[in-house]
């Protein structure tokens, strides 16, 4: 799950990482009583999950604290719209933080890299709002140093990095340290990616985190009760959010069927059947193993609301799972619902005569085959 920057930055302090001093407001009243604390000379920040905030005009800079409260009010209940997140989101609170002096801007991440198998430190003298265009330009001037999973990184090796990213010399020793400290709390607090873009030098020399992204690894929530609650919210994708709240495995996909299987991997082969048929899969669902009727009608519901699908490809293989099961589940979330898309449903293993006899009459198609219902649900989806 992602943190938004003022809970990245609170973790980030708990383990040394210096931040810029700031209070988090609800409404421009309380903007303005924050900024007066710091004197008017403020940074007023959007606290939305998504990328190129500032680009977006969700960062300002003040040094005045009536004129941080208004933005701040107007900024609140607005929808930011970035090249990187084009529907937007809605900005519901904002960070006033403490405005520092910038001489120049850095960017250090830590994150998983799939390819080595390690986590890796990202390192560029080029931080700032223009990190992705420094990648796809001058990926040279980004420096990637692998952290060894038994012995972790020795000094020596950070800070050759740190020079090797040409980091100037005033903030290279605090930059070592930065990194450390980057990297413990990476591993203690479950991260799947910490990245400070910019990373910001002042004129008298301190080095300090003036952005932060945190995100955590979602398979870790179960050992972290403070980010619990907010896991839902901190999906980008409403649906993804509420099948979250729900404990639902569910990714939106953006295309037009909807697909609800048991098991990743048969839900995953339903995916790919229904691109060799020529479709797309609305979202990845999987009810889990041994669901219940209630749960198949809870996943229905979540299926059912995304508004671009045409159809909905049901492939169930019982297992411990019973099909029967599964068809009540189906039939009763259908019968609260109008569902007037077509529904095709391959079902096979335990309890599958039961199940047919349950569907049979009913509006859902049945199929032999993964191929078969695939093919049977793309035409009957682009047919209407
Ligand atoms: P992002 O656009 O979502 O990555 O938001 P950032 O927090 O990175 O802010 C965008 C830009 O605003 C930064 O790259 C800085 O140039 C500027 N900025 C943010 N905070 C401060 C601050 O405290 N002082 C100054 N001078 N500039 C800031
Ligand atoms: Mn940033």
């Amino acid at each position: 799950m992602k943190l938004h920057e003022y809970q990245s930055k609170e973790l980030l302090a708990k383990y040394g990482v210096p931040v810029p001093g700031g209070e988090v407001a609800l409404n421009g009243e309380e903007a303005k009583a924050i900024a007066e604390k710091f004197g008017g000379k403020v940074v007023v920040k959007a606290q939305v999950l998504m990328g190129g905030r500032g680009k977006a005009g969700g960062v300002k800079l003040f040094d005045d604290a009536e004129a941080a409260g208004t933005f701040a009010g107007e900024l609140i209940g607005k929808r930011l719209i970035s090249i990187q997140n084009p529907d937007g989101m809605i900005v519901e609170k904002v960070l006033v933080a403490e405005l520092i002096d910038i001489a120049q801007e850095f960017y250090v991440s830590v994150l998983l890299d799939r390819n080595i198998q390690k986590t890796i430190v990202m390192i560029s003298a080029e931080g700032g709002v223009e990190i992705e265009e420094v990648a796809e330009n001058h990926p040279d001037a980004i420096v990637k140093l692998a952290v060894d999973p038994k012995w972790g990184l020795s000094d020596y090796e950070i800070r050759e990095a740190v020079i090797r990213a040409n980091i100037p010399k005033p903030a290279r020793n605090q930059m070592v340290s930065m990194i450390k400290k980057l990297v413990q709390a990476y591993e203690a607090a479950d991260a799947e990616m910490i990245e400070i873009n910019p990373c910001a030098l002042t004129p008298d020399g301190k080095l300090l985190a003036a952005d932060a992204k945190v995100s955590i690894d979602d398979n870790s929530l179960f050992r972290r009760p403070e980010y619990q609650s907010a896991s839902g919210d901190s999906a980008e994708d409403p649906i993804e959010s509420e099948a979250n709240r729900r404990g639902i495995a569910y990714v939106r996909l953006g295309g037009e069927i909807g697909i609800m299987g048991n098991g990743a991997g048969l839900v995953m082969q339903s995916i790919d059947e229904i691109a060799a048929a020529g479709g797309k899969a609305a979202n990845f669902l999987d009810v889990g193993g041994g669901a219940q009727a209630d749960r198949v009608q809870s996943c229905m519901e979540v299926i059912l609301m995304d508004p671009n699908i045409k159809g909905i490809f049901i492939n169930i293989f019982g297992g411990i799972t019973r099909v029967d099961q599964v068809a009540l589940g189906v039939l009763e979330a259908f019968s609260k619902m109008n569902v007037t898309i077509p529904v095709v449903a391959r079902i096979e293993g335990t309890a599958v005569e039961e199940g047919r006899k349950i569907l049979a009459g009913s509006q859902i198609i049945p199929a032999e085959t993964v191929q078969e219902a695939a093919a049977k649900i793309v035409e009957l989806a682009n047919a209407a």
